[in-house]
């Protein structure tokens, strides 16, 4: 199946507009804004085949809310557990074994995440000025 759903191909244009990976919440005002009139439940709809064709991709925050972008962007990201902000790293530091586990074991990926957790430095400093205050 390589058939494509009008509200698909709307949801991916938008896409290629947008800058950031967006939750679909925010996707589904884009289409408004874009006169692209697609119901809540169709857009969640749409993402998740598109989602299985590997045509976009999905990222979860540590809050629970999915953010999707389109595949392209292999972009990694640093994110703070305590704020919740994130950092992106410029470069790809799997690029090359992906190509490989794809030669190896023949198996078709799409897509990769990687995604570092901790604390920024913002928040260690708030961190060791508590843990001062306490002794
Ligand atoms: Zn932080
Ligand atoms: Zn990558």
């Amino acid at each position: 199946m390589n058939g494509r759903t009008r509200s698909q191909e709307r949801i991916l244009q938008v896409m290629q507009e947008l800058t950031k990976p967006t939750s679909a919440q925010d996707l589904y005002m884009e289409l408004r804004n874009h006169q692209f009139s697609i119901g809540l439940a169709t857009v969640y709809r749409s993402l998740d085949a598109l989602k299985l064709s590997g045509l976009v991709q999905v990222r979860t925050l540590p809050s629970g809310e999915s953010l999707y972008s389109l595949p392209q962007e292999d972009r990694h990201h640093l994110t703070c557990l305590r704020c919740g902000s994130s950092i992106s790293i410029d470069e790809c530091p799997v690029h090359d074994l992906e190509h490989e586990l794809q030669a190896h074991h023949e198996f078709r990926i799409y897509y990769h995440t990687l995604e570092f957790f901790g604390l920024c430095p913002n928040c260690q400093a708030r961190e060791e000025v508590a843990a001062g205050a306490v002794e």
